[in-house]
C-alpha cells in the first residue's frame, strides 16, 4: 500500500465549480427574467401606443360624421320646408346647403327623388342629370325607413379624378306619413382617411385600417395590397375576431402578408365601423430585440469568463493537490526502496496501535533483517547492495495484500512490517512467504550465495500485557533470536520461553 496518508481534497474545487455553477444559472435567471418583463412592457406600451392612435382616429372620424349628417339632416329639413317654392333657384340652393360647407374632403351632397334622380346638387345650381338608384345606400333607404345614417361601401364617383374612391353618407328624405321621397347624401373622398392616417406616423410595416360592420374594407394606410379597397374581409380570422369583439386587442399573423402584427381595434363611437390598427410585431419588437441581443451576449461572455476563470482556478488547484501529494508522498516515503520511510512507519504504528486497543483485534508487527549484508556489499559494491536492498523491498511489498497493511524500510538493510487484524498464525503465513520469496530471488551474477532474511515477529492481541514500545522490542529480540538459531528463518517472541535480553 501507498505510505502516503494525504487524500487529494476535491472540497474546494467541488465548492468553486457548485459556486460559479450557481452564480452563471443566477445570472441567466435574472437576465432572462428581466429580458421578459422588458417584452411585456415594450408589448404594453405598444398597446397604449395602439390605443392612443385608435382613439385620436374615433374622434377625428366622429366629428367628420357629424358635420356630413349635419349637412344630410340641414337638407332634409330644407326640403321640407314649403316656402321654398317660390324663391329664385339661388336662394333655395343656399338654403338647401346652408350647413354643408365645413366638412374637409366633401365631395357632392345630392338631393335624390324617389326614383334616384338627382334634384338638387352642393356643387353647381342647376344639378347634372343622373340617376343613383344603384347605389346601395339608395336601395337601403328605399326599402328600410329605419336605416338612419348610413355609411356606404366605398365606390368609384362619376368623375375623371386621381382619387375617385368615396363613400356616401346618407339620410332617407320621407313625407309626415312615411312614404319614401328620396336619399340625401353626401360623399367623402376616401383621400381623407389616407390623409388622417398617414399624419399619424406608426411604422412602415404598420398598418391602419377603418372597417365596417360588415367587414368591408373602406381605408388601409399603407396599403398592404392594391385593390383592397372595397373588399369583403369578413372571412378572414383576424377581421371577423374585430367584428365580434369591437373593442380590444391580440396578437396575431396577418393573413395578407403573414406578418406577425399586434392588433389593437375599437369601435368608431355608435358608427358602424371600426378602426383597427395592425402595428407590426418585428417593428414593435426591434429595439427590445436589439438590447435582448446586446445583453445576451453580455451575459454569455460574462458566464463563459467566469466559467472559464473557474476552470483556471480548478486546474490550478488540482495542480497544487499534485504537488502536494507529491511532496507528502516524497515525505513519507524511503527514496531507495520506494517502501514507507521511518517517520511514516512510526505514524501508522501508534495509528494501528491505537486502533487494535480500542478494536480488540491483534496486531502483527515483523522485523525484517537482511543476512550478512556487509558481506553482500562487500562482494557486490555499495551499487549492486542497494539493487539488492531495492529487490528486497518488493518481495516484502508484494506479499502484503490487505489496504491497512504497511511495509517500510526501517533503516540500513532492516524492514518493519505492520500487519493490523493479523493474528501470528496468519502473519507467520505472511513472513514465510517473505523469507521464501527473497531467498528464492535469482542469484546475482557469480555469487553462490543467495540473498536471504531473518524475521522476528511479534503479536498484540487482547491477553497480551503490552505496551508499543514492548512489541516492537519483543519482534526485535525474535529478530534477533533468528539471527543467533543461523538466519534464513522466522522466529514468533511469543514462542521463545527465553529470549536474549539485547540485540548484538
Ligand atoms: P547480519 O546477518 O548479522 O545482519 O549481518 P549484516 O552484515 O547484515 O549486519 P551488519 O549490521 O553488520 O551490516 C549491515 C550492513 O548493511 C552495513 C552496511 O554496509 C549495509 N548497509 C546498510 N544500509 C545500506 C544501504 O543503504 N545500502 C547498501 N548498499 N548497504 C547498506
Ligand atoms: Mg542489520
Ligand atoms: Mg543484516
Amino acid at each position: 500500500m501507498s505510505p502516503s496518508l494525504v487524500r487529494p481534497n476535491r472540497r474546494p474545487e467541488r465548492l468553486l465549480i457548485l459556486g460559479s455553477a450557481l452564480t452563471v444559472l443566477l445570472i441567466v435567471g435574472i437576465v432572462t427574467a428581466l429580458l421578459i418583463r422588458e417584452h411585456a412592457n415594450t408589448l404594453q406600451a405598444a398597446k397604449r401606443t395602439a390605443n392612443t392612435i385608435t382613439q385620436l382616429i374615433d374622434a377625428d372620424v366622429l366629428r367628420n360624421v357629424e358635420l356630413y349628417d349635419m349637412a344630410l339632416k340641414g337638407l332634409i329639413t330644407a326640403t321640407e320646408r314649403t316656402d321654398l317654392q317660390d324663391v329664385s333657384e339661388g336662394i333655395r340652393h343656399l338654403v338647401l346647403f346652408d350647413r354643408s360647407a365645413a366638412a374637409p374632403y366633401k365631395g357632392d351632397i345630392l338631393l335624390l327623388d324617389p326614383t334616384g334622380e338627382v334634384i338638387a346638387d352642393s356643387s353647381v345650381l342647376t344639378p347634372k342629370m343622373g340617376n343613383f338608384a344603384d347605389r346601395d345606400y339608395f336601395q337601403v333607404h328605399r326599402s328600410n325607413p329605419d336605416a338612419g345614417l348610413y355609411i356606404s361601401r366605398p365606390f368609384m364617383a362619376r368623375c375623371v379624378c386621381d382619387d375617385p374612391w368615396r363613400i356616401a353618407f346618407s339620410r332617407r328624405v320621407s313625407s309626415p306619413d312615411g312614404r319614401f321621397l328620396g336619399v340625401a347624401a353626401a360623399s367623402m373622398r376616401l383621400s381623407y382617411f389616407h390623409q388622417l392616417f398617414s399624419s399619424l406616423n406608426i411604422g412602415s410595416n404598420s398598418t391602419i385600417n377603418l372597417i365596417n360592420h360588415q367587414g368591408i374594407l373602406l381605408a388601409q394606410e399603407p396599403l398592404l395590397e392594391v385593390g383592397m379597397i372595397d373588399k369583403d374581409m369578413s372571412q378572414r380570422p383576424n377581421v371577423a375576431r374585430m367584428l365580434r369583439e369591437r373593442d380590444g386587442s391580440f396578437q396575431s399573423i396577418s393573413s395578407v402578408d403573414r406578418q406577425a402584427r399586434l392588433y389593437s381595434f375599437s369601435n368608431v363611437g355608435n358608427l358602424p365601423l371600426i378602426v383597427a390598427v395592425a402595428l407590426s410585431s418585428d417593428e414593435v419588437f426591434a429595439p427590445w430585440r436589439r438590447a435582448a441581443w446586446l445583453v445576451s451576449i453580455a451575459t454569455g461572455v460574462l458566464c463563459v469568463g467566469l466559467l472559464w476563470l473557474t476552470w483556471a482556478l480548478c486546474v490550478e488547484l488540482r495542480r497544487r493537490h499534485g504537488v502536494e501529494q507529491m511532496l507528502s508522498e516524497l515525505a513519507a516515503t524511503d527514496a531507495l526502496t520506494g517502501l514507507a520511510n521511518r517517520r511514516t512507519l512510526d505514524e501508522r504504528l501508534r495509528l494501528e496501535w491505537d486502533r487494535a486497543q480500542r478494536s480488540t483485534e491483534p496486531l502483527t508487527v515483523l522485523m525484517i533483517d537482511v543476512d550478512h549484508f556487509k558481506a553482500f556489499n562487500d562482494r557486490h559494491g555499495h551499487q549492486g547492495g542497494d539493487d539488492a536492498l531495492r529487490t528486497v523491498a518488493q518481495v516484502i511489498d508484494s506479499n502484503i495484500r490487505r489496504p491497512a497493511d504497511l511495509a517500510a524500510r526501517y533503516g540500513g538493510e532492516e524492514f518493519a512490517v505492520v500487519l493490523p487484524h493479523t493474528d501470528a498464525k496468519g502473519a507467520w503465513v505472511i513472513a514465510e512467504h517473505i523469507r521464501e520469496g527473497v531467498q528464492h530471488l535469482p542469484r546475482v551474477a557469480g555469487d553462490e550465495q543467495p540473498i536471504t532474511v531473518s524475521i522476528g515477529m511479534s503479536t498484540w492481541h487482547k491477553r497480551s500485557r503490552m505496551t508499543l514500545e514492548g512489541l516492537l522490542l519483543k519482534a526485535d529480540q525474535a529478530l534477533y533470536e533468528a539471527k543467533h538459531r543461523g538466519r534464513n528463518r522466522i522466529v514468533d517472541a511469543e514462542q521463545l520461553p527465553h529470549l536474549h535480553p539485547h540485540r548484538p
